[in-house]
């Protein structure tokens, strides 16, 4: 007797995702990561002096429909809590003054809750931001208007760690458009951390449907017959797949260049910058955005503070010490104004977390993309594939699109399709 099994590489959310969709239905699949941990870029750090940390603040918003799904299936929709149900508190440090905003447009119609200097141009502007008739950069859409600086630019960056004279309006406009639901744009933030709140559920749920999850196994190669994958090669161990098996690769573009150099995949990429200060916070976390400085989202927690700085490619050589100075100078106020004792001379302890390859960069322009499905037996699944902003959400969904498109794969093999979006991005 044959058996059908998906090996899934990579245990990110993607390849969560996957392996909760292949057994949902009582499939059988095996998840293989190379590194000792399941998560890959959603992850809490566990040093041994115990100041544990997300390796990066991660937000959702309600909109994201299929992170919430996922969520809910594996009993941790409950953990994921809205920080700050009275509208986002926006700290200009150009100014000292702290106010709250709406980030769905229903929430402007009440003037406390409308970003600094809305007019009703700007309200055109958006609609054709959410609606882009071509694809161009967020930029030429806003314009040199102070929305861009209250609302749009840190809004961009945020959903597509992409400076927005680069950015992509239809990428975004994918994102905004959800948005635009009445309750979509509450934003949420795990109540405990990545891993307790989102990773560890994911993985209790696949161990209580039997699903191996073997750390430590990094993919060096791929054996290849015709069009189908006949074998495996890990760390320490190769699998001879049967004429049944199928396989979901849930890896990074480079990976899957690496593994499949004739696809097209995007090149370029963006940092992201975190910074964590050990620190006594509040029982209820706060999350502020800040105008005005490198600070761009500021979270505090029970017993530290992490800021995040996306699109921070320029930042990735500074020195982590000097970065930790200069952003703990910009957030004392901040955190003062918020009523925590601290002080401007006195720095926390403090932790840098450089995330060089944080996402692809979501420029307006085609992206190499490859097929779903390359192989009879093989489809890619990763938060760079499709057009959405590269989030947990284009994760979860690429890890579902990708065992949907093995399901619907026909018995026959099937050739390489190029993407007709395949010239390199380096060119722009
Ligand atoms: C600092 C930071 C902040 C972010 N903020 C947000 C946010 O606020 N909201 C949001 O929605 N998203 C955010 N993101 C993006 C989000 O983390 C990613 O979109 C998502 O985690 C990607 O999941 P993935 O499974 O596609 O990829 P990955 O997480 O990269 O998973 C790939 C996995 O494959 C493993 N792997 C690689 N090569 C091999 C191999 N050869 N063999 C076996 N295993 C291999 C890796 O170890 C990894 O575990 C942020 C990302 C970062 C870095």
């Amino acid at each position: 007797m044959t058996t059908k099994r998906t090996h899934i590489i990579g245990a990110g959310i993607a390849g969560l995702s996957a392996a909760l969709a292949v057994t949902r239905e009582g499939g059988e699949a095996v998840l293989y990561e190379a590194s000792p941990r399941p998560g890959g870029r959603c992850r809490t750090v566990h040093p041994s002096d115990a100041f544990s940390h997300d390796n990066g603040t991660h937000v959702l918003f309600t909109a994201n429909r299929r992170t919430m799904k996922l969520l809910k299936a594996v009993g941790a929709r409950d953990r994921w809590v809205e920080p700050e149900k009275k509208g986002l508190p926006i700290y200009d440090l150009r100014t000292g003054a702290m106010r709250r905003i709406g980030l769905s447009p229903w929430s402007w119609l009440w003037p406390s809750r409308r970003p600094r200097g809305l007019g009703i141009a700007d309200l055109t502007r958006i609609m054709r931001l959410a609606f882009p008739l071509q694809e161009c950069s967020v930029a030429s859409i806003i314009g040199d208007r102070p929305i861009m600086d209250n609302l749009i630019g840190p809004l961009t960056i945020a959903m597509l760690n992409t400076p927005p004279n680069v950015a992509s309006a239809k990428r975004l406009a994918l994102a905004l458009r959800h948005l635009l639901w009445p309750r979509a744009g509450r934003l949420l933030i795990a109540k405990n951390g990545l891993s307790g709140d989102l990773v560890q559920p994911a993985v209790e749920t696949l161990q209580a449907r039997d699903v191996p999850i073997l750390t430590g196994q990094r993919l060096r190669s791929l054996i290849t017959q015709g069009e189908r994958v006949v074998g495996l090669s890990l760390t320490d161990r190769a699998i001879a797949l049967g004429p049944e098996d199928q396989i979901i690769l849930a890896l990074p573009p480079y990976e899957i260049e690496r593994l499949l150099p004739t696809l097209p995949v995007p090149q370029r990429f963006e940092a992201i910058l975190n910074v964590h200060f050990r620190l006594k916070g509040f029982e209820k976390p706060r999350f502020i955005g800040c105008l005005g400085a490198l600070t761009q989202w500021l979270l505090v927690r029970r017993d530290h503070v992490s800021v995040t700085i996306a699109a921070a490619e320029a930042m990735m050589h500074a020195n982590a010490d000097d970065i930790a100075a200069i952003v703990w100078r910009e957030i004392a106020p901040v955190l003062r104004e918020l009523g925590l004792d601290v002080s401007i001379d006195s720095q926390p302890e403090a932790r840098v977390v450089k995330e060089r390859r944080a996402t692809i960069r979501q420029a307006a322009m085609p992206l190499p993309q490859p097929p779903v499905r390359p192989l009879a037996n093989l489809a890619l699944a990763g938060d760079w594939i499709g057009a959405l902003p590269t989030t947990i959400e284009s994760a979860v969904a690429s890890g579902e699109e990708a065992v949907a498109a093995l399901r619907n794969a026909p018995a026959a093999g099937a050739s390489i399709i190029r993407h007709p979006a395949s010239r390199r991005e380096d060119a722009a």
